[in-house]
């Protein structure tokens, strides 16, 4: 049904594409083939090593000439169960877990750009994918170049024949803003650079950016993936047409010739999804930065809701978007699925299930939102977005405090604005707490 049963070999590493069941039916099933003992929960393999049978099985394993585990740093069964199930919910052909959604942006970037490389990013992007880009990588000598989400024919005047990846986010956090995706998929694919699309915020329920043309999906599991804010991790889905893109494509030479750290490996000529075979045989081995199994368990437990929370998240969001709409002392709201926002027609083409979770809203002044932030009860004042609880947070003196009035402006953040986390309670309690708070 689900899984190729009968054929170990096929399964190991990678999840063969799977588009015919819903993605509420992946979410419960794919990737877990029960074991002697039948349990109906995955279970945790809380185990750093496995045993060989042979030195020559050590050896075939080594060789990849066989499938399997060796040690947790690169593989691990439960984790597996998360990434089959990841990148089947995403319509991609395998996925990769990391330690968190930072160090699952990193590898996108360190799997595919060198030093004297650039990458180009949306101008807006989550805070440490800014200081990732503009700080850490440079010192690793790779450029990175923005470009304004809401122009993408600015990608032209930036891709040259060093540019290795276009970063943007599917839902952008904090600034909510939706990218015109064909029109970014249209530039990136005549150029032959791979796209990789945050998707923390839409989720695969609400938006599946490789089965809009992209080539990789990377994501933060430490948001909705549980909901309860239980853990940190991240993962990258890799669609089919990354391995289209690279192949015999000079941009990417390091996949189309010899891997000098694995005895010679040419990762285009295995019959494994490349980004992720490369990226567990160099990155997840020299970089470690691998998720634990228990944490992979925690995210599987998620996942197996995430659909009907999505679609909770975003009707919740709609109803309180559009009390704040109409409220008097609100001057702007910042929400893709209203009718008057800026990316509401990209909302409507691109997200179609809804809009998440994450919204803004301005008031009168920093007093006011002060006020505000600390006049609401159900709402919790934390630095996080993505849980089933609601979240409050006011930029200005907290994640934003730092910067000038210039860079804040920048940044699209106004001393009176607030953001919201609509989080499962009901929708109807979280607008007279807001309605009280705003007085
Ligand atoms: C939180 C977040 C990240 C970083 O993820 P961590 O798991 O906290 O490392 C990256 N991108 C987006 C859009 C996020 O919201």
């Amino acid at each position: 049904m689900l899984h190729n049963r009968g054929d170990s070999e096929s399964g190991e590493i990678f999840t063969m594409k799977e588009e015919v069941m819903d993605i509420k039916t992946k979410a419960l099933h794919e990737g877990y083939e029960k074991d002697a003992q039948r349990t109906m929960a995955v279970p945790i393999y809380q185990s750093t090593a496995y045993e060989f049978k042979s030195t020559e099985h050590a050896a075939n394993l080594f060789e990849l000439k066989e499938l399997g585990n060796i040690y947790s740093r690169l593989t691990n069964p439960t984790t597996e169960v998360f990434e089959k199930r990841f990148a089947s919910m995403e319509e991609g052909v395998a996925a990769i877990a990391t330690s968190s959604g930072m160090s699952a942006i990193f590898a996108v970037i360190a799997n595919l750009a060198e030093a004297g490389d650039n990458i180009i990013c949306s101008n807006r992007v989550y805070g440490g994918t800014t200081t990732l880009t503009s700080h850490t990588i440079k010192r690793f000598g790779i450029e990175a170049r923005y470009f304004d989400i809401d122009k993408p024919e600015e990608l032209e005047e930036l891709i040259d024949d060093k540019t290795k990846v276009i970063l943007f986010e599917s839902i952008a956090n904090p600034s909510v803003d939706v990218p015109d995706f064909d029109a970014i998929v249209q530039i990136a694919d005549k150029h032959g650079v791979v796209t990789a699309v945050d998707n923390t915020v839409a989720t695969p329920v609400l938006c599946r950016p490789i089965a809009l043309g992209c080539d990789l999906t990377m994501h933060s599991a430490s948001k909705y993936t549980t909901g309860q804010g239980l853990a940190i991790g991240g993962i990258i889905a890799e669609g089919e047409s990354f391995r289209q893109k690279i192949t015999g494509n000079g941009r990417y030479y390091h996949f189309n010739e010899p891997d000098e750290s694995y005895h010679g490996l040419v990762y285009t000529d295995v019959p494994l999804p490349p980004f992720c075979l490369r990226a567990r045989l160099a990155l997840l081995r020299d970089f470690g930065i691998t998720l634990s199994p228990f944490n992979s368990w925690l995210f599987i437990q998620g996942l197996e809701t995430l659909p009907l929370r999505m679609k909770a998240h975003s009707q919740n969001a709609l109803e309180v978007a559009k009390f704040l709409e109409a409220h008097p002392k609100v001057q702007k709201v910042n929400f893709p699925g209203l009718e008057g926002d800026k990316n509401y027609a990209n909302a409507q083409k691109y997200l179609k299930e809804g809009c998440s979770s994450v919204m803004s809203f301005e008031v009168a002044d920093f007093e006011t939102a002060e006020r505000v932030t600390n006049g609401v009860e159900i709402f919790s004042i934390v630095a996080n977005i993505g849980d089933s609880k609601s979240i409050i947070t006011h930029p200005a003196s907290t994640t934003h405090q730092q910067l000038s009035t210039e860079e804040m402006e920048r940044a699209g953040i106004n001393r009176g604005l607030v953001r919201l986390s609509i989080g499962l309670e009901d929708p109807g309690d979280l607008i007279e707490d807001l309605k009280t708070a705003l007085g």
